[in-house]
């Protein structure tokens, strides 16, 4: 699963011109913006900004509404490994989609074993469905019960251990999940997809719902004949008769019930192939354009993928589906993946945010999470983990080291930023309300990374890269525990790694370190202190054990150094003739840790001036702008930090350079404005631009007339130039950094115009969200309750309405009526910027909170709501 957000729509060929007047001045630059015009839909919203809606002020006062008390504050409970008492060796679904009732008819018939006892009922998962009729292979009549999302059903005779039976559901309704009817047009849904993962399947078939039981699936769709359907496996028959279609799909090899898929609906599709292997790309036609550009990354990716696990794709076609209002990223059903259609990006989306990542993150887990998947939940991470390292590992073969450290360093600083307080745990971690409740933490995806990340380098490529090959290799069509990875390591270096994974996987925390050098001229040595300082909180080791890389830059050469560090404090002596340029602990950032130090500022300047690792030059960019702010060595980082925005390799030191810039005094506006217009990457640009905002906000407090004149200018050149989504409205920053809430009219003037999936539309709304302007909460409201509105602008504007809400009883209502929109993401948005408002006494907003817990099914919505009442 990969929860990321992405873009997208196709831009008009249609072209006007624009003028574009800030209002402070009749004299500032008439810009000509090659746009199309504003549809009916964006036009409205422009014409309730005229219309001066603005929201009242008045602050809630008490109320004679009782608080609800419906909130469950609950411990999260350790889940055991379920011993179920059956084992299912396959499913046969034969489901009718009724989109006009939203509504399923279906039969689903289980074969299947006893396991363990003497059966004389069964158990089975089904929820918010409704039970018809039960029988048995032979066609007999079963009683049942079916309550708390259970399904009892009575054999007509004992099942002892090993024997195989059948059973058959006859069922039907409205599912509450599990299947999502969407894409909505005129009143009815144009598609619809599942989504299992964690649990989930079972409200749309009966079923054993844990990742632990592996089965064959057959699934029969039925559904209007214009539609097409993806499954997990091959596509063995499709007829069409009088308004229906109806696909048989089946899968042979065996899988968990949450990745059993279904997605159907009114698609176009681009078909390739990989290697023979079909692949199927599909999306509605309003995306459809974009399927092949956006999803070019996939063959490659299952080359890549095929080549280091050693096991070529195992499925017998690969499909990649994007529908609308999909509650994450993207999901690795089987042979199937399901993305949001948000990952179909144009040229500037893609500059923006490039769906590789998410494509490659899918595909991944069709060896790590499908084909090998965790056996039960405390192991997610060995499904999130792989993909997310297996993502990096491809950014390495295709981009380069800098990219792939790059990623690595990111993942660290996410997964060290999660990992703190009350969220401090292991990796492996059987602790959780629901399941979903381990994902999204940094343990799981950027923890798990890393520490596969670490066990490369203390095993090295070879000895890693082959026990990749044997953990695949040997645990295949199974499910996988840590101890496996563990195993498969272990044979494949010789090394005993009970201690790496009880320290760095069932222990929690990571090492902080401080760390200090000195050069003692006479011995010839540099004296390295490395001391460990982390908290000793949660069961946090005092002391973490590993080996680190430590080299040392002199004149005449580099020497590398592997010291081994199992204390909390080392006093290392490491040999030099001569005074080192620099000693880098970590090298490379091989290790899951924090890491701060102090240098002098001549060995940060030759770090960010040629260290071939990237994250030194990010780290030692980071230190030469502390330093920009200390009058005395201005004039030392000044130089080395332009030059660095002009011509460092690494996109992302480049970024670091730009935001450092930012307190560097007029002489940056230039250099600056130089990236926003041109840098390779749009990351640069819209870092630059964040800098020069810096510049504006002076302009306007105390500049002249021609200096903002001169960053408006700059913000305009870059809006028109429309190199990415993200660079215009850091452009659209500028302007208001230089003219405060006069911008309104600028910002106002230029929501109109359109982007794929209304990204551009939510760069301005979080832009207008910053000014006072009065008028801001009327736009920003009408943009966030417009069902047809793309939900990356109405979730922005969502966001900026929250700004609001503090102080306005009315704009507070107005968030509280999004929970009941159908978009998951909005309403998910909506229920964390409510509950963030919980600070105060609000009696509506408890019960409106209080109410939408009891109704919501959405373990993200409830973790939120609980976290709200817990605090107040
Ligand atoms: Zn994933």
């Amino acid at each position: 699963m990969h929860s990321r957000r992405k873009s997208m729509r196709p831009v008009s060929q249609r072209r006007l011109v624009r003028t574009i007047v800030p209002s402070d001045s009749a004299r500032l630059l008439l810009v000509r913006l090659q746009f199309e015009p504003p549809t009916a839909m964006t036009a409205r919203i422009v014409v309730a900004a005229h219309l001066l809606i603005c929201l009242p002020g008045c602050v809630s006062g008490p109320a004679d509404v009782a608080v609800a008390d419906a909130v469950e504050l609950t411990r999260a409970e350790p889940h055991a490994p379920v011993q179920a008492s059956i084992d299912v060796q396959h499913y046969a679904i034969d489901i009718e989609l009724r989109p006009a009732e939203r509504a399923i008819a279906a039969v689903c018939t289980l074969r299947f074993h006893a396991q363990g006892r003497t059966l004389d009922q069964v158990s089975l998962d089904l929820a918010g469905l409704t039970v018809e009729r039960v029988t048995d292979g032979a066609g007999a009549e079963l009683g049942f019960v079916h309550a708390d999302d259970e399904l009892v059903v009575m054999l007509a005779e004992p099942l002892a251990p090993g024997d195989v039976a059948e059973i058959r559901v006859e069922y039907g309704g409205s599912p509450r999940k599990g299947l999502w009817f969407a894409g909505d047009a005129g009143g009815a849904p144009t598609h619809v997809f599942t989504q299992g993962e964690c649990e989930d399947a079972h409200w749309w078939f009966p079923c054993v719902d844990e990742p632990g039981d592996r089965a064959t699936t057959e699934l029969c769709v039925t559904m209007p004949a214009h539609w097409t359907s993806v499954a997990a496996g091959e596509l063995i028959e499709s007829v069409t008769t009088a308004g229906t279609r109806r696909d048989r799909w089946r899968m042979p090899t065996p899988h968990p019930t949450y990745l059993t898929t279904l997605v159907a609906g009114a698609f176009e599709e681009h078909r390739t192939e990989w290697d023979g292997i079909p692949l199927r790309f599909l999306a509605p036609a309003q995306w459809a354009g974009r399927l092949e550009s956006s999803l070019a990354a996939t063959a490659a990716a299952l080359e890549f993928l095929s080549e280091v696990t050693g096991r070529r794709y195992p499925y017998s076609k690969y499909s990649q589906a994007c529908v609308q209002n999909f509650p994450f990223g993207g999901m690795e059903n089987i042979s199937a993946t399901t993305l949001a259609v948000e990952a179909l990006s144009d040229e500037r989306g893609r500059r923006d945010s490039d769906p590789t990542e998410l494509v490659v993150h899918e595909a991944a887990h069709q060896w790590f999470g499908d084909l090998l998947t965790c056996a039960d939940w405390s192991h997610v991470w060995l499904n999130e983990g792989f993909a997310t390292y297996l993502t990096m590992l491809f950014a390495e073969r295709t981009l380069g080291q800098d990219a792939f450290r790059t990623a690595v360093r990111d993942a660290l600083d996410e997964y060290t930023a999660g990992d703190r307080g009350a969220n401090r745990r292991p990796l492996v971690w059987s602790v959780y309300k629901d399941p979903l409740d381990l994902f999204f933490g940094g343990h799981t995806y950027q923890g798990g990374a890393v520490r596969l990340h670490h066990l490369r380098f203390v095993l090295g490529d070879e000895a890693f890269f082959r026990g990749l090959r044997i953990y695949v290799g040997e645990n295949a069509g199974r499910g996988v525990v840590t101890d496996d990875l563990a195993a498969a390591m272990e044979e494949a270096s010789g090394v005993n790694l009970g201690p790496f994974f009880e320290q760095w996987f069932y222990s929690p925390g990571y090492p902080e370190f401080e760390t200090r050098w000195r050069y003692d001229a006479g011995r010839q040595r540099v004296l390295l202190s490395v001391n460990q300082v982390q908290a000793l909180e949660r069961g946090t080791p005092a002391a973490f054990s590993m080996p680190v890389l430590v080299e040392v830059k002199t004149a005449t050469g580099t020497s590398s150094h592997r010291l081994a560090i199992d204390q909390r404090r080392h006093l290392f002596e490491i040999p030099s003739e001569t005074e080192p340029e620099w000693v880098r602990f970590d090298k490379y950032g091989w290790i899951p840790c924090r890491h701060s130090t102090e240098k002098e500022l001549s060995e940060w300047l030759a770090i960010a001036a040629s260290d071939d690792d990237v994250n030194g030059r990010r780290d030692a960019v980071r230190a030469l702008g502390a330093a920009l702010a200390d009058e005395g060595s201005r004039a030392d980082v000044l130089a080395p930090l332009l030059s660095i925005l002009a011509g460092d390799s690494s996109a992302a030191v480049r970024v670091a350079a730009a935001a450092e810039l930012a307190q560097g005094g007029a002489g940056c506006i230039e250099p600056l404005a130089e990236s926003a217009r041109s840098d390779a990457a749009a990351t640069v640009r819209v870092a630059a631009l964040g800098s020069l905002e810096a510049f504006g906000r002076r302009a306007a407090v105390r500049g002249t007339r021609k200096q903002r004149e001169a960053l408006t200018a700059i913000a305009n050149e870059v809006f028109e130039a429309r190199f990415s989504w993200d660079t215009m409205g850091a452009a659209a920053g500028l302007v208001a950094a230089v003219y405060g809430d006069k911008a309104f009219e600028w910002i106002v003037g230029v929501i109109t115009l359109e982007s794929p999936n209304g990204e551009l539309r939510a760069n301005l709304a979080a832009q207008l969200a910053r000014l006072d302007d009065p008028r801001v909460p009327g736009v920003l409201l009408d943009l966030a309750l417009q069902e047809s509105e793309p939900p990356l602008a109405r979730i922005a504007a969502a966001r900026g309405l929250a700004r609001f809400a503090r102080g306005s009883r009315r704009a507070r209502d107005e968030l509280t009526k999004l929970l009941s929109t159908a978009n998951g993401k909005l309403r998910q948005e909506t229920v964390q910027l409510l509950a963030a408002l919980m600070d105060e006494e609000d009696p509506e907003l408890t019960q409106a909170l209080s109410a939408h817990y009891e109704s919501s099914v959405s373990p993200r919505e409830r973790r939120a709501i609980e976290a709200s009442f817990a605090k107040r």
